[in-house]
């Protein structure tokens, strides 16, 4: 089954000559294939008379349209389609009683399932031009997964008995839309939850004012204080450490206990601690998802980072490694060398041991929020004497133009890593109009793009799924010197040659050093009282059960670490 699908934000008959339309063989043989649509502006394409040439992508100059063949098996109608030559999702994940994972590339679906689930969105299964009731959907829905979970679940979205909570996943833009403090936009929330999300000590404080990592919080905490009978959070650790990761993925655990609940997250070792079944979201983003029968979290993940579901007999991309190779070798001449420094502002100070970070090395900043990490990256990228190119921890998205204007002229290797970073085709997008994810990498390309003598990045893991993760680590790994502060602990191992650790008082003081990469980490989750093995099949961190057998003989070792 082949699909033709149309960016619209890219196609601009404004600025063409309908070249796509020029272009078709099947047209030029006098048939309709594509042609100018109702709107009377874009194009559209009859995907029965399409033989899947490529030549309109290849015409169009700004390859606004994608021409796919779907998977063999792929026969049956997709659950959503958005108009005529749009986006489609196929197959819908199950609520169950416990944690349900979906995992997958951004662009591939989980929010539409989402919001069918939640009840927002009413499913066409494809029909697009013919309006059919809702009544008429949800039966033929009930029929088709006739004895499964899905066949009550539609059963009471029919009759709009499902109330559910959505915690959406850019928490930064909530300043902009809830005004006041905290403790007005948590009113209505409990005490415990307050406690337990450790927001006791920012309820004055203006939305305005507060961290990414609190304001993460503030709306997991929201969502939570609702009653309803489906809970949806999208993408919960953003912005949090490693500590407020664990700890929020163990409130959403006993959540689960007595509600259903559905999780997107990207990070692979807070999914592995939450969830209790994973549906894999695989396809190409932007033209369609397939969401894969439900496996447990092991399986999963593992069947994700192969790209393979053996059961389904399914094969998406080429496996992720986790066991990286050094394509550059760290020299012996530094890059950055710095003596004892100090900082106290407010009723924090933060002192930083001499250290050396070599040319071409990659540090891993471990440490919790509030310790003083992003202190130290600005005060790196003030000194006059090293040439430091920073991405910071909070994007701007306020730049007046589109992509290919904010970051200018590009020479061989720049394009390079805009190709690994899958930002060619956002270059005519507005800078504005990005998602979170598209901002991120445009604004790592940004950083990476400048001559430097080291780079620092501050969260370039927010909002990236774990095959963007997986293309900014192998960037990284045969990049010049780079200092990268993240809490997804798998692209931190990956990455990093050495590690510099972070211990003190959040927002009281902070101390840090540099050591080796193993040291790091155990010293790190130590302090955490937490302990990671390797998973034998793929070679990625699993962080271990508490109180396990594996945790406590780790503990007992001292190998937090293995
Ligand atoms: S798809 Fe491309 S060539 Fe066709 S109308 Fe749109 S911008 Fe023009
Ligand atoms: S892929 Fe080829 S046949 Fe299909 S619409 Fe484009 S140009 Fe025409």
């Amino acid at each position: 089954m082949r699909i033709a699908v149309l960016d619209n934000e890219l196609c601009n008959p404004k600025k063409c000559s309908y070249e796509c339309i020029a272009a078709c063989p099947v047209n030029r043989e006098g048939e309709e294939c594509i042609y100018i649509g109702p709107d009377k502006f874009h194009p559209q394409i009859n995907e029965s008379l399409c033989i899947g040439c490529g030549l309109c992508h290849k015409k169009c100059p700004f390859n606004a349209w994608y021409i796919v063949n779907l998977p063999e098996e792929k026969k049956e109608s997709p659950i959503m389609q958005y108009g005529v030559n749009g986006f489609r999702v196929f197959g819908l994940p199950v609520p169950f009683q416990g944690v349900v994972g979906l995992l997958g590339p951004n662009g591939t679906g989980k929010t539409s399932a989402l919001r069918i689930l939640s009840g927002q969105l009413a499913p066409n299964l494809g029909m697009v031009s013919e309006g059919r009731s809702k009544k008429d959907v949800y039966e033929s829905l009930m029929k088709t997964h006739r004895g499964t979970e899905l066949q009550n679940y539609f059963e009471r979205l029919l009759k709009e008995d499902v109330k559910s909570v959505y915690k959406p996943q850019q928490v930064n833009l909530l300043p902009d839309v809830i005004k006041g403090t905290v403790k007005e936009a948590l009113k209505n929330c409990p005490d415990e939850i307050i406690k337990q999300l450790e927001l006791s000590a920012v309820l004055d404080r203006k939305l305005s004012e507060v961290s990414g990592g609190e304001l993460q919080r503030v709306a997991i905490a929201a969502a939570l204080a609702k009653d309803a009978d489906i809970y949806y959070f999208d993408e919960p650790s953003s912005y949090l450490d490693v500590r407020q990761r664990v700890n929020v993925a163990m409130t959403i655990k006993k959540l689960a206990e007595k509600k259903l609940v559905m999780v997107v997250e990207h990070d692979l070792a807070t999914l592995d601690i939450m969830a209790d079944r994973i549906h894999i979201f695989y396809g190409s983003p932007g033209v369609y998802g397939i969401v894969s029968q439900p496996y447990s979290v092991r399986k999963g993940i593992n069947n994700f980072l192969d790209g393979y579901i053996p059961e389904e007999n399914v094969k998406f991309r080429d496996p992720l490694q986790f066991e990286a190779t050094n394509e550059k070798k760290p020299s012996k001449t530094a890059a950055v060398a710095f003596d004892e420094m100090q900082k106290n502002y407010d009723q924090f100070s933060l002192t930083v041991d001499p250290g050396i970070i070599y040319q071409n090395e990659v540090v891993g900043v471990l440490g919790a929020n509030g310790l003083g990490k992003t202190t130290f990256a600005k005060m790196l990228a003030e000194r006059q004497d090293v040439k430091i190119s920073y991405k910071p921890q909070y994007l701007d998205s306020d730049f007046a133009g589109t992509v290919a204007e904010l970051l200018g002229t590009a020479d061989r290797q720049d394009k390079i890593i805009m190709r690994q970073l899958g930002i060619e085709r956002l270059m005519e997008k507005s800078v504005k109009n990005l998602s979170g994810g598209e901002l991120q990498r445009v604004a790592i390309a940004l950083c990476l793009m400048k001559d430097a003598d080291l780079y620092l990045l501050d969260e370039p893991s927010a909002y990236l799924d774990v095959d963007q993760r997986m293309a900014l680590a192998k960037i990284l790994k045969s990049f010049g010197t780079v200092l990268i502060i993240d809490h997804d602990l798998m692209l931190i191992n990956y990455v990093s040659d050495k590690a510099m650790l972070f211990t003190g008082e959040p927002g009281i003081r902070g101390h840090a050093r540099v050591m080796t990469l193993n040291e790091g980490l155990n010293e790190f989750l130590k302090s955490l009282n937490v302990t990671f093995r390797k998973d034998p099949q793929t070679k990625r961190p699993r962080a271990n059960k508490p109180d396990s057998v594996k945790d406590r003989e780790q503990k007992e070792q001292g190998k937090y670490y293995l």
